[in-house]
């Protein structure tokens, strides 16, 4: 058996840093086997400059939107963004396909072993047979009454036997965003995915807290572009989180993404709900499409503080000028310049792959597990700069 021994500045392994003293052991294939003191490491080590950290975990995606880079303006809000999409997502099949295979390339690139991706379309299946990358395949429902459900659940359904069929078995068929889903859409959710890892947007704007409060705001703009009678949609009193959690009670993992106007007593019931449930909660953010739609960050110290699972995803074309989970970083720590590197290192590598379900093999560099390696270059006092870069080198 041939070894390969890597030393940098900094080995970050997942969830600590490590000194320069370190070495990180790993067969031919990049299995972990150790890490070890430079001086039982034996010769044959490759010296870097910069860090070593496991491979990124890319917890929200929509790779079929890889098309749609600058044709939705930064800054609209959500609700005209969502119209926009939903008008606009349209292209040939072609292109569809070409960006899509290169957003692919470009995430493995700069990274990313896995991602979390939203799926509304079949279109991403061909990239994912042939890509590095492991997806885990979102199958996103929207329906927003309760007629006919059944026949429009069946859509759902048909995707999802699409993406096992084609043996991309990490799948589950999750809700689109609580505004879009019926309480009897939710009950069929619900149950299709008992065990599984769901995925949903969360408090993406403060329009969506007001809806569920009051019934009012700016999403009857979007329902009445859509032409959905509102009828059915009865105010809870409350804001978003707490009228629909409980509606998501058999998930093994809940993945909520987004999270940019969720309040103390809204990760209260979160937390409440995943320990009656024994489900675990994931906080994802994407501050790039934060910014680039609502121009509005999550409250991240406030999630710090509650010592809630926090991941990070890149959302998609149609609302990030990258899909580079450094970059979503490099955000991060210029608005929230307390964050410690490695604070966000671990949450887009350990605890991604745990959100994800993943950990056998993603998220640390533990013997036994085959997490690619990056180097990171390009830190000041530990700190991101604008020249830093992940590269792979495993
Ligand atoms: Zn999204």
């Amino acid at each position: 058996m041939r070894y390969r021994k890597f030393k940098a500045d900094f080995i970050f392994d997942g969830k600590n840093i490590l000194g320069e003293d370190k070495v990180l052991i790993t067969n031919e294939n990049g299995v972990i086997e150790t890490i070890v003191n430079e001086a039982e490491a034996g010769d044959g080590v490759q010296a870097f400059k910069g860090w070593l950290s496991p491979g990124f975990i890319n917890c929200h995606c929509h790779l079929e939107l890889s098309h749609m880079n600058n044709v939705i303006e930064s800054g609209t809000g959500l609700v005209d963004f969502l119209i926009t999409v939903v008008g606009k997502r349209g292209f040939e099949k072609a292109i569809i396909a070409e960006a899509i295979k290169a957003a692919d390339t470009e995430m493995y690139e700069n990274g990313i072993v896995a991602v979390g991706d939203i799926c509304n379309t079949a279109d991403t299946i061909p990239a994912k047979h042939v890509s590095k990358i492991r997806y885990y395949n979102f199958i996103e429902a929207i329906g927003f009454t309760n007629n006919n459900i059944s026949i429009v659940f069946e859509r759902f359904i048909k995707l999802y036997n699409n993406f096992i069929i084609e043996e991309l078995t990490d799948a589950s068929i999750v809700p689109h965003a609580p505004y879009t889903i019926s309480s009897a859409m939710f009950e069929l959710i619900n149950n299709a995915s008992a065990g599984k890892i769901v995925s949903i947007h969360n408090q993406e704007t403060e329009a969506e807290n007001e809806l569920y409060r009051t019934k009012t705001g700016d999403f009857f703009k979007l329902y009445q572009q859509l032409n959905i009678n509102t009828g059915f949609f009865q105010p809870y009193g409350k804001s978003s989180l707490p009228s629909y959690l409980t509606l998501l009670s058999k998930a093994k993992n809940l993945l909520l993404v987004h999270n940019t106007f969720t309040t103390q007593a809204d990760i209260d019931f979160a937390f409440q709900q995943s320990k009656a449930n024994q489900q675990q909660v994931f906080w994802c953010f994407c501050p790039n499409a934060n910014l680039y739609i609502e121009n509005q960050l999550p409250d991240i110290k406030l999630f710090i503080d509650n010592d809630c699972n926090i991941v990070l995803g890149t959302d998609s074309y149609s609302s990030n000028y990258s899909l580079n989970l450094l970059d979503e970083m490099r955000t991060l720590q210029t608005h929230f310049p307390f964050l410690e590197t490695e604070r966000m290192l671990q949450w887009a590598t350990y605890n991604g792959a745990a959100a994800l379900g993943i950990q056998d093999r993603y998220g640390s560099f533990e013997k036994g597990k085959q997490p690619g390696i990056l180097l990171i270059t390009n830190f000041r006092d530990k700190k991101l700069m604008q020249t830093s870069a992940a590269t792979r080198i495993v």
